[in-house]
């Protein structure tokens, strides 16, 4: 239902549930953040409201400059802990949020599971984390690419890995994803709300578009890509 990433100087765990509050309005059954801390990736859910999660996570230690975040409006998969997102493949080293519905989630699970995947949520949305840690060779975007080729449906995704800090990337077809640059890093969302209080400047993304966010040095920069991978120069519309 709702989607927020942020890479930058700041620490996300605050800018991510900031910018999930900011998307409450939408209604949702679970929410959740994956941050990238020096010990890997720190992922929390709770079911119920933002203010649930947010009182869970106060008071632990997850220090990390990038993240993503999502509240969850279940299609497959009842409401529960283990179905919220972000979800992620077997070595926990992906990190997906999506929106929408893969419509052939059944075969490609089935397929998976037969390649030795073992899943942990009845989701629609874990057999893009494991497509993704199937195709990861050092390229998250590449990653995506490949594992988005294999989806039928509607999504909007942002997927973070441990071993490429400060990269988000982001994909989209049939579901929102805006994405800006904020004085202290970029950030993504499926909301314009959710991005309005960092940049008035953004981007969304067209169908079959890429998106990949980094932060080094201070400096955030966002690549777009087109369906064919080739680079892309979108229009950036001022709200
Ligand atoms: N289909 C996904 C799920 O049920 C995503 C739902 C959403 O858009 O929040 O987990």
């Amino acid at each position: 239902c709702g989607i927020i990433g942020y890479t930058g100087t700041l620490q996300a765990k605050e800018i991510l549930l900031r910018g999930l509050r900011r998307m409450e309005y939408r209604g949702y059954d679970s929410a959740g953040i994956a941050v990238q801390t020096e010990a890997g990736l720190n992922v929390k859910h709770k079911v119920g409201k933002v203010a649930g999660l947010e009182a869970m996570v106060e008071s632990m230690d997850i220090q990390g400059v990038c993240g993503i975040g999502h509240t969850r409006w279940a299609t497959h998969g009842k409401p529960s802990e283990r179905n919220a997102h972000p979800h992620t493949g077997c070595a926990n080293d992906i990190a997906v949020v999506h929106n929408g519905i893969i419509e052939n989630f059944a075969s490609l699970k089935e397929e998976l599971i037969g390649r030795g995947h073992i899943f942990s949520s009845e989701t629609d949305t874990e057999v893009v984390a494991h497509l993704v840690e199937e195709a990861y060779d050092g390229d998250l975007l590449a990653a995506v690419q490949a594992a988005t080729n294999r989806l039928a449906g509607a999504y909007g995704l942002a997927v973070v890995c441990e071993s490429e800090p400060g990269v988000i990337v982001c994909a989209r077809k049939d579901s929102p994803i805006v994405v800006g640059k904020g004085p202290n890093g970029a950030l993504v969302a499926s909301d314009i709300v959710a991005l309005i209080d960092q940049t008035r400047d953004v981007v969304v993304l067209e169908d079959g578009m890429f998106a990949k966010l980094t932060c080094e040095g201070g400096e955030s920069v966002i690549e777009y890509f087109d369906a064919e991978g080739c680079s892309a120069d979108p229009e950036v519309t001022h709200v």
